[in-house]
């Protein structure tokens, strides 16, 4: 994420060489005027926020600390629009919002993170399959909802997305949903048909919102249709989605500044809980390489259920740690989303994790060959790791698939980190660790 803005502004940063050298300043404009323009920032933006910056800088003394804050308040100010923030309930449940955008742009998708976003806040989500223009997009709508477990409404036998979204507000009015979130048609560009549709399903039933999903990839033509979509049918919030693969970041800036709507969530991963709340100042932040611990923590604790985090630190403390806790804190890793998005808010680790970053954590040949393994563990076997004899070894062996070498060596593995856990749990554990590095 932002590695190459992030870096290049590194470098502008870095030809402030001496305080109040103005000679120096300029060099380090012209070099932050290239890396926003290179990261797809509007050359009306850039003009805006370069000016601003040098006045800023100047105006508190030039040095490289003084820039740098002149860089972090006119970014956040720049990304700080008018409007509601996240998500924003309804005084009449259910709070009803449209999913717009392009074909390809990850509508259906972010419609499933948004419902699992909600439900993990504890709220009733109905999704609505009303996108009926691509061929594929209910089935993949019917298996994202039972993958974050909210329920769906869908007719296959309908073809009018008029109808669909009237009888799913039915539905959530009738079954008292918090939430309902139409999917809609998507068009590979914008044209007349999409527009009358969107307004005819907007004026058939009670909308609070409507979202546009804007692919963070297209650059440029990102902040141009989402302008379309403004004029044509009004939204009142951009979801920019895939950000995790957009090295350069600025199209956030340009959609904020050119098109007027807030940022409403960022996609940051494929995978159902990479979705967050745009939040300006955590942006800037990243932008900068400076990590994000604030949103790192908010994520965890939507995820980690306090009382059962206690629970094993305490197995662990007593070396009680078993195959099932381990499953049990695969699963919440999983909730947390891909590596990449949680590496990004780590300072500056972005910079040092190199391939770590794209490791697919829950995927991985290891994970899948410990997966497997305790599939074919009896519940006592999980238990307690030590019952395992040879014979049980031979039963496991032909369940799993995994040679009797494999499962003695993942065992092993096992052990020892319940071990090491252990030690670094105990009083001076952190001690012994650091005495073990030096
Ligand atoms: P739709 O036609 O707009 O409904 O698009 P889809 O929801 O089918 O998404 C298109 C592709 O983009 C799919 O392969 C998604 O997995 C992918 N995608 C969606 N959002 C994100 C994201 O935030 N990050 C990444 N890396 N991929 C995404």
């Amino acid at each position: 994420m932002f590695d190459s803005i992030t870096g290049s502004i590194k470098n502008a940063v870095n030809k402030i060489r001496h305080k109040d050298d103005v000679a120096s300043l300029k060099k380090a404009i012209v070099e932050l005027k290239k890396s926003l323009l290179k990261a797809d920032v509007h050359h009306k933006t850039t003009k805006e926020l370069i000016t601003a910056i040098e006045l800023e800088t100047k105006r508190v003394g030039i040095g490289q600390d003084s820039f740098i804050n002149a860089l972090k308040l006119e970014l956040t100010k720049v990304l700080t629009t008018e409007g509601n923030q996240g998500f924003v309930y309804s005084n009449t449940p259910p709070t009803t919002i449209l999913m717009t955008g392009l074909q390809g742009s990850g509508k259906t998708t972010t419609t499933g993170k948004l419902a699992n976003y909600l439900k993990q806040r504890n709220k009733k989500v109905l999704v609505a399959a009303g996108d009926l223009q691509r061929l594929a997009a209910v089935e993949q709508l019917k298996q994202i909802a039972a993958q974050v477990e909210v329920d769906i409404y869908f007719d296959d036998n309908q073809t009018d997305p008029i109808a669909i979204a009237k009888a799913a507000q039915e539905k959530a009015i009738k079954e008292h949903y918090d939430v309902l979130l139409v999917d809609t048609a998507g068009r590979l560009a914008i044209d007349e048909e999409l527009m009358t549709q969107l307004k005819n399903v907007r004026d058939a039933i009670k909308v609070d919102e409507i979202f546009y999903v804007a692919d963070s990839l297209t650059g440029h033509d990102a902040t141009k249709t989402a302008s379309s979509f403004k004029e044509q049918i009004g939204i009142d919030g951009v979801i920019l989605s895939k950000y995790d693969g957009d090295t350069k970041g600025g199209v956030a800036l340009s959609i904020a500044s050119q098109v007027g709507v807030p940022l409403r969530f960022i996609g940051i991963g494929e995978k159902m809980p990479d979705l967050e709340v745009f939040i300006p100042d955590r942006i800037v932040s990243r932008l900068l390489g400076l990590g994000d611990i604030e949103g790192l923590a908010e994520k965890t604790s939507a995820v980690i259920d306090e009382k059962k985090a206690k629970a094993v630190a305490k197995k662990i403390k007593k070396g009680e740690f078993n195959f099932n806790d381990f499953l049990d804190q695969l699963a919440m890793m999983s909730k947390l989303g891909s590596m990449k998005s949680i590496i990004g808010m780590i300072p500056g680790l972005s910079q040092m994790a190199g391939p770590l970053k794209d490791m697919d954590f829950e995927n991985s040949d290891e994970i899948k060959r410990i997966k497997a393994l305790i599939g074919s563990m009896t519940e006592k076997e999980r238990l307690q790791p030590s019952l395992i004899n040879p014979s049980r070894k031979k039963r496991i062996a032909k369940g799993s698939g995994l040679s009797e070498v494999q499962i003695n060596k993942i065992l092993k593995q096992f052990k020892n980190a319940s071990k090491m856990a252990k030690k670094l749990s105990s009083k001076g554990g952190m001690k012994g660790l650091q005495n073990m590095m030096s």
